[in-house]
Order: C-alpha cells, then sequence, then structure tokens
C-alpha cells in the first residue's frame, strides 16, 4: 500500500492527502500566497478548497498563530477573497 503525503486542513483539522490541499506560503516578505505549484519557498500550511475551510482559516488570530506572525485583519481578508474566488473557478464540478 503506497502511503501517500497527508497533510492538516488548518480550517478542519481533517488528514487528506497533500494533492487535495491548497497550500499557502508566507514569503520572506510577509505576504501571503497561494502555492498552486506545491514548490513556493516559505512558511507554509495547507486548506481543503472548500469554502468553509477557508472561511474558518483565514482569521487573523488563528492564522497568525499558525505562521506565528502578526498579519492584519485587512491582509488575511484580502488573500481570503483570492483563495475563494479560487476555489470557486477550480470546483466547478463538485457539489
Ligand atoms: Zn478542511
Amino acid at each position: 500500500m503506497a502511503a501517500l503525503p497527508v497533510r492538516t486542513c488548518i480550517g478542519c483539522r481533517g488528514k487528506f492527502p497533500k494533492k487535495d490541499l491548497l497550500r499557502f506560503v508566507q514569503a520572506a516578505t510577509g505576504k501571503l500566497q497561494a502555492d498552486l505549484t506545491g514548490k513556493l519557498p516559505g512558511r507554509g500550511a495547507y486548506v481543503c478548497q472548500s469554502q468553509v475551510c477557508i472561511n474558518v482559516t483565514f482569521k487573523s488570530q488563528k492564522i497568525n498563530a499558525h505562521l506565528r506572525s502578526n498579519l492584519s485583519n485587512q491582509v488575511v481578508d484580502s488573500f481570503k477573497q483570492e483563495l475563494l474566488s479560487l476555489v470557486s473557478h477550480r470546483n466547478v464540478k463538485e457539489v
């Protein structure tokens, strides 16, 4: 049985195959970036490609605790919007 790499979603705490999750990183500049290639450097974390998990994850307190960072509400919120629009385009075929 081949072991798939599994990661934990910050939103629901569920463990899922890495390929099913959305990775994002905090770059050295402090900026949040969706990592669609899985190759960006920086402190990364994973979240389900679901609006629910993204909404839960991108609250500044939660994300700052996770990244040990100090992002403003505004930065966190605009990144959340970016990810929400990303998954809404990607998940058209899902229920
Ligand atoms: Zn999740």
